[in-house]
């Protein structure tokens, strides 16, 4: 697609491809080493992806892990996750995956983690 970012991801931007995925950088990246993980195919959202394009993205994220971990030792946890549709948080409409690399002491109180998408409900009793 002409308009989506990530229908143009630059050749010299990808870390990691295999036959149906890709991964690189986030832009704005919410901890250093913010990878996104996509189909090479322009769907809207993970419903839309198929059984081989999930699998190739899990793939990608394994290795993304890998390399991360070679690249940070300070590394200590992941963040990973889709955001599905605008009321879920999505802002490109060409599916992603985030893995977000954690660090201790990254946020005073982490507990909770993807439940912070309701940031009043983040934290259970
Ligand atoms: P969403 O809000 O849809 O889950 O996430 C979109 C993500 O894409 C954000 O984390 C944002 O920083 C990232 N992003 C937006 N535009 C670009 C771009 O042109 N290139 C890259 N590498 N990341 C982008
Ligand atoms: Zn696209």
């Amino acid at each position: 697609m002409k308009d989506c970012p990530f229908c143009n991801i630059p050749e010299r931007d990808i870390i990691h491809e295999n036959g149906l995925a890709l991964c690189f950088l986030d832009r704005y990246p919410v901890t250093e080493g913010h990878s996104l993980i996509i189909p090479k195919r322009h769907v809207s959202g993970h419903f839309q992806a198929t059984p081989n394009e999930v699998s190739a993205i899990m793939e990608l994220a394994e290795l993304r892990k890998r390399s991360l971990l070679e690249e940070f030792s300070d590394i200590t946890g992941f963040n990973i996750g889709t955001n599905c549709g605008r009321s879920a948080g999505q802002t490109v409409f060409h599916l992603h995956w985030h893995l977000i690399p954690r660090r201790d002491g990254d946020i005073e109180d982490p507990r909770g983690g993807v439940r912070g998408v309701i940031p009043v409900k983040r934290i259970y009793p």
